[in-house]
């Protein structure tokens, strides 16, 4: 059994932090690969070392001088140092760091010297060989990641090595400037070395016990996720849950390793398993709940729609023309709406009603503005009666007005459209019914 450990910045902020790190991967043998994150925050207000980072590289961007800022991030990683007892010092790494600033090696080599560092640490600390993400993470010239010649190239430095750091979040292009991945990238570091080392589980550790059903600001103390399939997880980290990078799964997903989301505070937690496929029943027939504030809906009608062949192109190509994508699209017979992003669609909106006049020729076009999208999410609805009757029955008991309802044909999720003001009621008409009712 091997594994790959990965570390957010939260779990290892401090030398405290780092001891309760180092003390999950003595704990077991198999975790073999560790992926570190820059230290995070160690309270609230903190800030964290990438951050850090990017300000000082701004002030070094604009020739001014930045000792006080690389002198404040060099501090975090001394404590962390004396914190641990290490012998080791980074004196030399802050030198050919301020050097590489002054010449203006760029935000991405900036930002990815908080993963470095920290890996630098975590190889003396457990005794574990350090592998400089540059040299085995590719990106091709447009900047995109390379994934088969890192598989390719990784794969083949990890063969029979066991006991190996390599540093989360960046990599390398081609010319061999350093590349980052978007923010809270490491997990995407974390995935690329399960697959590359062929492991069994792909560990990523955190400072909370795994995916909860519903988001912690709406709903008291909501219960956690035991397994979630990788679809399942899509659609909820798509209407906006999120622990682990969208872009984490993908590598992994099609080895079919699972990813266990665990709690660096609370190691005796299951966490959350994130998995292919399970014949596990979710407890609360549905597995999670998420959802977004924001939306539009353009609503078109015409009498006799049903019977016009291409209307519905047209009404698309609009959209398509004014480089506008759409969320969601309920019809009826005589009535199609669009669903859209609000922030994204304002500005052209008359475009957009002038458009689809011209092209399409409704009798009338209508705007609502102000609403929400909720999304529903279980593998269990599938097999279990009357999930979409109990949704609404708990909504309309709550007064909630229902807009817009569209259920996919996989039956993995089902989406309601609220007004914005009726969001966080909604979610919790449905949390207590199919959760506060069954615990
Ligand atoms: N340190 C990077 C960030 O703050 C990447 C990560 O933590 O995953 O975004």
């Amino acid at each position: 059994m091997k594994k790959v450990v990965k570390f957010g910045g939260s779990s290892l902020a401090s030398a405290e932090q780092f001891k309760k790190a180092g003390e999950i991967v003595r704990s077991d043998k198999a975790r073999a690969y560790v992926v570190p994150s820059a230290p995070g925050k160690r309270y609230k207000s903190d800030t964290k070392v990438t951050d850090m980072l990017y300000t000082c590289y701004e002030i070094a961007k604009s020739d001014k001088d930045f000792s006080k800022q690389l002198k404040a991030i060099k501090s975090r990683y001394d404590e962390i140092i004396s914190g641990l007892k290490l012998d080791m010092s980074l004196d030399e790494e802050f030198k050919i760091i301020e050097r590489n600033f002054k010449e203006k090696a760029g935000s991405d080599y900036a930002a990815s010297r908080g993963e470095y560092l920290n890996g630098r640490i975590m190889s003396k600390y457990l005794g574990f060989e350090f592998i400089d993400a540059a040299d085995v993470i590719f990106f091709n010239e447009d900047g995109e990641f390379d994934s088969e010649k890192t598989n390719d190239v990784l794969g083949r430095r990890l063969a029979g090595m066991s006991g190996v750091v390599v540093p989360g979040f960046y990599g390398s292009l081609p010319d061999g400037k350093v590349k980052t991945f978007s923010r809270g990238g490491s997990d995407i570091t974390g995935s690329i070395l399960s697959r590359a080392a062929k492991v069994d589980i792909y560990e990523n550790w955190t400072d909370v016990s795994g995916f909860l059903v519903a988001d912690p600001r709406i709903i008291d103390e909501p219960v956690g996720i035991d397994t979630i399939t990788y679809r399942e997880l899509r659609e909820l980290s798509y209407m906006g849950a999120s622990v682990l990078h969208e872009d984490a799964i993908f590598p992994v997903r099609r080895e079919g390793i699972p990813i266990n989301i665990k709690n660096t505070n609370a190691p005796e937690d299951s966490g959350t398993w994130i998995v292919e496929s399970t014949a596990q029943k979710s407890k609360y027939t549905i597995t999670g709940i998420a959802g977004k504030k924001g939306f539009c809906s353009v609503n078109i009608d015409k009498a006799k729609m049903n019977n016009e062949i291409g209307f519905g192109r047209k009404v698309l190509q609009v959209f398509e023309d004014n480089g506008i994508s759409f969320e969601h699209m309920p019809s009826g017979i005589d009535t199609m709406t669009i669903f859209v992003h609000q922030d994204e669609f304002m500005d052209k909106e008359q475009q957009v009603v002038s458009g689809i006049h011209r092209l399409a020729h409704p009798d009338s076009v209508e705007i609502e503005a102000d609403l929400a999208l909720i999304a529903v999410v279980g593998r269990g609805m599938k097999s279990t009666r009357g999930t979409a009757g109990r949704i609404f029955s708990a909504l309309a008991h709550a007064d909630v007005n229902v807009k817009m309802i569209d259920q996919g044909s996989s039956e993995l999720n089902i989406i309601i459209g609220v007004a914005n003001d009726d969001f966080e009621t909604a979610i919790k008409a449905i949390y207590d019914i199919f959760v506060t009712a069954n615990i």
